[in-house]
């Protein structure tokens, strides 16, 4: 699988070469960007030689076949998280630009620049959103500054000792209050596992529309939105072996109809006078101005790429990997793991924290021995907050991630307490 990546199959020549681990590192950071096949590559590449247009512009036959190539991907990505139509797909810059065509386009729905359906987005003193404590900030101030302008009060779903939470949990805190419930499907810290389908219930039964944040999960595992019930979800190109600058938001179709667009101009109109505008109806309302269409195109080939590797096995080999990840884990004292220690409810990803280390220390030791991880508060500064800590060091796999890959990350975290002079016993 790894010589489908030129990224990997450069590294694994110099390795065989007898590289140092600087030059032949193990890539342990895909949950923070992908590399990307060479059929993504490809594609891009093949569009911007043969096909390159506007789209949605003219009637040449090049904008024919521009547009083509542009909405066959869209249809490429429904098909890919369980969407019934092609127009339940908007194209964003990534996700979390995603989310805030949620949160601004309800700002526009209260600020009187509604669509015909709109009344559904009304947001004021009394209304509650529920988020959770665990979300990444892009999941997290979008909703903060929504709060804001509409008199509107957030509120939190507190994490456990283990960065989790549960159903009972979200069955507390959902009230018929509740306008908006928010949530991470995978956590980018923890790792933990929401249940999808029982929270979009139990928000349902009080009138509540679900956004789901799918960063962390349409790359990793089987996605069906239509099947889980969600009304919005967001998720980025990036982090699923695509192009970056481009991400998705899923919307029920309703929904979307009723959402007025955040960003305005270009091509996302019917018809314009000098004092108002008449918008087209999702996606394109959406997407004003011209749009990213060879990352859009790459990231139909990275759908399809996945699909035939099938994502069932990728889930299957990352949870191989974690698996693996949070046994040599356990193996270290001093170290603990962020989130479950189950790992039935985790994917892809373990985050430690290094007793007496910094995690920008443990950073830079692992650097030096060409294991790249992350490491910081990745976005989720409430989140370590509440589990104590100022930032953590972060692991994260894809189906191309080898064990020795996994190995040489907890040999070298056992190298920095070493190095550190840490007097660790078991
Ligand atoms: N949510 C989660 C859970 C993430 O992991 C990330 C990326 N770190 C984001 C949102 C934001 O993604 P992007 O930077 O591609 O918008």
């Amino acid at each position: 699988l790894r010589a489908a990546f030129p990224y990997f199959a450069a590294i694994d020549e110099r390795a065989a070469a007898g590289a140092t681990p600087q030059f032949a590192p193990a890539y342990l950071d895909s949950a923070a960007t992908s590399q990307r096949p060479l059929a993504v590559l490809d594609a891009e590449r093949n569009f911007l030689e043969h096909s390159n247009a506007a789209v949605h512009r003219g009637t040449s036959g090049a904008v024919g076949a521009a547009t083509g190539a542009f909405e066959g991907a869209r249809a490429l990505i429904a098909g890919f998280v369980g969407a019934a139509a092609p127009e339940q797909i908007v194209w964003a810059e990534n996700a979390t630009d995603a989310l805030n065509l949620v949160t601004l386009g309800v700002g526009e729905a209260n600020a009187g620049n509604g669509v015909a359906g709109s009344e559904r987005y009304e947001l004021g003193a009394g209304d509650e959103i529920l988020i959770t404590e665990a979300e990444h900030h892009a999941n997290l101030i979008p909703w903060q500054r929504l709060a804001k302008k509409t008199g509107a009060t957030l509120r939190f779903i507190p994490v456990r000792e283990d960065g989790t939470w549960t159903l009972d949990d979200a069955r507390e805190a959902l009230t018929e209050k509740t306008k908006f419930f928010a949530f991470a499907h995978v956590s980018n810290v923890t790792g933990f596992v929401a249940p999808v389908a029982e929270l979009v219930e139990l928000a349902h039964a009080v009138g509540a529309i679900t956004v789901v944040d799918a960063c962390q999960s349409v790359p990793h595992i089987p996605v069906d939105f239509a099947e889980l019930g969600v009304d919005f979800a967001a998720f980025s190109g990036h982090k699923m072996l695509g192009p970056n600058g481009i991400g998705v938001l899923y919307g029920k179709p309703e929904l979307l109809a009723a959402l007025p667009a955040s960003r305005t101009g270009g091509s996302a109109i019917t018809r314009v006078t000098m004092e108002s505008a008449d918008f087209m109806p999702p996606p394109l309302r959406f997407e004003a101005g011209t749009q990213p269409v060879s990352q859009v195109v790459g990231l139909g080939a990275a759908a399809e790429f996945l699909t035939d590797l099938g994502m069932d096995r990728v889930a299957a080999r990352e949870h191989e990997l974690v698996e693996r990840l949070v046994a040599g884990i356990s193996e270290l004292p001093g170290v603990r793991l962020l989130g479950p220690a189950d790992t039935s409810q985790r994917v892809a990803l373990t985050a430690v924290s290094v007793e007496g280390l910094h995690a920008h220390d443990v950073g830079q030791f692992l650097d030096e021995q060409g294991v790249l991880v992350r490491v910081g508060h990745h976005c989720a500064q409430p989140l370590h907050r509440a589990l104590g800590m100022a930032s953590s060091t972060r692991a994260s796999v894809h189906a191309t991630t080898t064990e020795d890959e996994v190995d040489r990350f907890i040999d070298a975290l056992r190298g920095a307490q070493q190095y550190f002079g840490l007097e660790v016993s078991a």
